[in-house]
């Protein structure tokens, strides 16, 4: 058992807390994102499951045991980092077996057989011999992670793998990652800044923000189903809309209805309510019809696959528009924007409200 729980962690540097009391638990076998802005506190949160850190408060537990006091090489973790260590003088097989030698219990037929796999997987059996500095940086992280996984530690630990790799090496990289992923089940924490790749890799994303963990969740469930407005902001290119609501008398208005909607139930007087609504759920059409509100078209760029990405101003209002095929007016023209009821979030204070 790998389960990782961490038991309300604080990680304070001076007075600022990078990791801000996050109680959490990442399930046995799965692969975890933690996704988040600059600075949210994720590579302090990492280096605390590794043990490079010690928190200010609170535990971690490996499979139910307490690994809090105990350094990096005794909790048995494999890592993997954004500038990977690596000895030059050895090939890319025997960098991949090097830790196992350390492993008395591992025998040299065995050795051999997981690095066998281990290249397989990854899909560089053909660069066996190759020494390091042969490799482009993408291959030289494959190395890495076949390093780290070859010693089929339960817990494999990422942090932001892919960001000193040139663009067209990622998609292999992460190809690579997500085979290694799936064959061994290891228990997966991933660091990343990319939303792309949180949603590729994880079998949960964990979104920070301000050192604490805002939402736990499948990729898709938090893409849907963001519970704050900084969820809906973050995912997403671009991310959601939030329009200004007013409230009075149980009733919702905003620039983007045509009809009021009833207001949720527990809605604290004099919270700043916004509708929520991703760009490509919003209807742009040329002529008016049930449930539209004029705009003006203030922005058109093209998009990709046949979508623009476009905006349009209801009033002072601007709303991002991903559109279907070519946009029906003229920038500066008038367009008929329909949000549909059934996908407007009601949003209070930047928190999802149930309605
Ligand atoms: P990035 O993607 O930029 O690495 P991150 O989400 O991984 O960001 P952390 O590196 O965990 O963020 O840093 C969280 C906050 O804690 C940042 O404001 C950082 O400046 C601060 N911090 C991290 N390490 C230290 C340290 N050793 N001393 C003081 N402040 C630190």
């Amino acid at each position: 058992m790998a389960e990782i729980v961490i038991d309300r962690v604080v990680k304070r540097f001076g007075s600022f807390n990078a990791v801000d009391d996050i109680a959490m638990r990442f399930a046995d076998g799965e692969v975890a994102c933690l996704l988040g802005p600059s600075g949210c506190g994720k590579t302090t949160l990492m280096r605390i499951i590794a043990g490079l850190e010690r928190p200010t408060s609170g535990r971690v537990l490996f499979g139910g045991r307490d690994v809090t006091g105990l350094a990096p090489r005794q909790r048995n973790v494999g890592m993997v980092f954004q500038y990977p260590v690596m000895y030059p003088t050895l090939s890319v097989a025997e960098n991949i077996a090097l830790p196992l030698h350390y492993d008395r219990s591992v025998s040299a037929a065995e050795r051999q057989k997981r690095v066998e796999a281990v290249l397989d997987v990854l899909d560089i059996r053909d660069l066996a011999g190759a020494y390091i500095e042969e490799l482009n940086a993408g291959n030289r992280q494959k190395v890495a992670v076949g390093r780290a996984v070859a010693r089929q530690s339960e817990i494999v630990l990422f942090d932001e793998p892919t960001t000193n790799v040139e663009v067209n090496a990622k998609l292999a990289l992460i190809r690579a990652f997500k085979a290694v992923t799936q064959r061994l089940r290891q228990t997966i924490v991933y660091v990343t800044h990319d939303q792309t790749e949180a949603m590729t890799l994880a079998d949960r994303i964990a979104l920070m923000q301000s050192g604490k963990i805002v939402q736990y969740d499948q990729p898709q469930e938090l893409y849907n189903n963001p519970t704050t407005e900084f969820g809906g902001w973050f995912l997403g290119n671009p991310g959601m809309n939030f329009i200004p609501a007013a409230v009075a008398g149980g009733r919702i208005t905003a620039p983007i209805l045509t009809e009021a909607l009833p207001a949720p139930a527990g809605l604290k007087p004099g919270a700043a309510v916004t509708l929520g609504i991703r760009p490509e759920l919003v209807r742009m059409q040329g002529e008016a019809g049930p449930g539209t509100v004029p705009a003006i078209l203030t922005d058109q760029a093209i998009g990709i696959a046949g979508r623009y990405l476009t905006k349009a101003r209801i009033g002072d209002v601007v709303i991002k528009v991903n559109t279907e095929g070519v946009p029906p007016s003229r920038l500066g023209g008038t367009v008929h924007l329909c949000a549909p009821r059934a996908r407007l979030m009601v949003f209070a204070d930047g928190v999802r409200v149930a309605t």
